[in-house]
């Protein structure tokens, strides 16, 4: 019998659209994604590349259950998310997390780092006292940050180092899937390639899954199994990342791939 792996999250014809406000008198709308189909396999990466106002955020926005698609399914881990409503969704809504841009931002400046990491453990009602500091310390090993950082604050930490604070909270409930919104544009390029490969060897020891979005087809290249390009809204690239980076089918992937250094691709 042929085995074939079952994706963790799956879209099939997801678009959405949003009322933009009144202009002289008339209703407008934006189409944010258009016919959007994706599938994101077990322990592997899709990477969405697109310009700013694409649709990536939205895309992710989607998967969380933050965004209702006006058409098309959304699968996580075998069940129809458009289908359930907040209490089916809630336990699901565990296995999937989203680490955002600007790990400034996701961190509340007022709150220590072992605040912050354990504070989807503490909010589900996980574990809490010795169990919870061991969880901690865990995470902060994970990301390779001194577990004596737990008692400082975000601002006394790098950038990178925030990141992996935000990494590691991400972690703290064991997911299947880490949603990654430009996770790494804030960052400076030595820093970008560091986080990168903290990445792949979380997924390597943990099987997570990622769903990693950027704006920069050099920056996902090297770390994706998939690349998915979206332009306005429409796929106009999809295919394993050897197939989008060696034989791209569009000219604006050529593009992309040609404005990546040490990339040129040949007319
Ligand atoms: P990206 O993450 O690729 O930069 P987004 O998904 O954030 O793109 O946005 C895609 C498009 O949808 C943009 O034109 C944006 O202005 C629009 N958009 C996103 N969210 C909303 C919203 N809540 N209301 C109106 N327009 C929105
Ligand atoms: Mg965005």
């Amino acid at each position: 019998m042929v085995t074939t792996a079952v994706p963790i999250l799956a879209f099939e014809g997801v678009g959405k659209t949003f009322r933009l406000p009144y202009v002289k008198g008339q209703a407008g709308v934006h189409q944010a994604l258009q016919g959007l189909d994706l599938q994101v396999y077990p322990g592997q990466t899709l990477a969405i590349v697109g310009e700013s106002g694409s649709g990536k955020s939205t895309a992710l926005r989607i998967a969380l259950g933050l965004e209702k698609p006006d058409v098309g399914r959304v699968w996580f881990a075998g069940q129809d998310l458009t289908q359930l409503d907040w209490r089916g969704f809630r336990p699901l809504r565990q296995r999937m997390q989203l680490v955002q841009q600007n790990p400034f931002a996701a961190l509340d400046p007022r709150f220590t780092i072992f605040d912050s990491v354990v504070e989807p453990l503490v909010s589900f009602g996980l574990l809490k006292g010795r169990a919870l500091e061991h969880a901690a310390r865990e995470l902060m090993d994970r990301v390779h940050l001194p577990t004596a950082y737990l008692d400082r604050l975000p601002r006394e930490l790098s950038g990178g180092q925030r990141q992996r604070v935000a990494i590691a909270r991400a972690l703290a409930l064991r997911p299947d899937l880490l949603l990654l919104d430009e996770p790494v544009s804030a960052l400076d390029v030595s820093v970008q390639a560091q986080i990168l490969d903290l990445l792949e060897e979380l997924q390597r020891e943990l099987g997570v899954a990622y769903v990693l979005v950027s704006h920069d087809l050099a920056v996902v290249a090297s770390v994706a199994h998939q690349v998915l390009v979206l332009r306005q809204g429409q796929t106009v690239e999809h295919g394993t990342a050897e197939q989008v980076l060696r034989a791209p089918a569009a000219d604006y992937t050529r593009e992309l791939l040609q404005a990546v250094p040490g990339r040129g691709v040949a007319a």
